[in-house]
């Protein structure tokens, strides 16, 4: 199976198998499980979320999609067009990537806050104690 990229302005409401459709305007990516299970996969773009390679031979897309919320949790690389199976995670590596990712937004938004004088860090914080 392969991976073909569509850029849409937005998302279509039903998907078609294969393509990885980019709504770079609302900075979203989408398209079906890999596994054929028919599960709509949403990917936020961003420089802390996934982000999109457009190569000659498909789309690229890092890092990689966990589906730990569909029944299939099905793990995969998007590149170059190609899907890479990757290993199920157990529970204790998703809660470990979960971490990883939130560390990853908190460096982001300090570094943010450090150039842009505080605002950053005091929303995030707040968005934060939401959950
Ligand atoms: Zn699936």
């Amino acid at each position: 199976m392969t991976f073909r990229l569509q850029r849409v302005r937005t998302m279509p409401p039903v998907l078609q198998p294969n393509i990885l459709y980019v709504a770079e305007h609302y900075g979203a990516a989408a398209h079906l499980c890999a596994c054929g299970c028919g599960s709509k996969i949403r990917t936020p773009l961003g420089p802390t979320e996934w982000s999109v390679q457009d190569t000659p031979s498909g789309p690229s897309l890092l890092p990689s999609v966990g589906n730990w919320q569909k029944p299939c949790k099905s793990h995969y690389f998007i590149e170059r067009g190609q899907i890479l199976w990757a290993a199920q995670w157990t529970e204790e590596q998703i809660r470990a990537g979960r971490r990883q990712e939130q560390r990853r937004r908190d460096v982001y938004y300090a570094e943010l806050d450090r150039q842009r004088g505080g605002v950053f860090a005091r929303l995030w914080h707040w968005f934060r104690s939401l959950f």
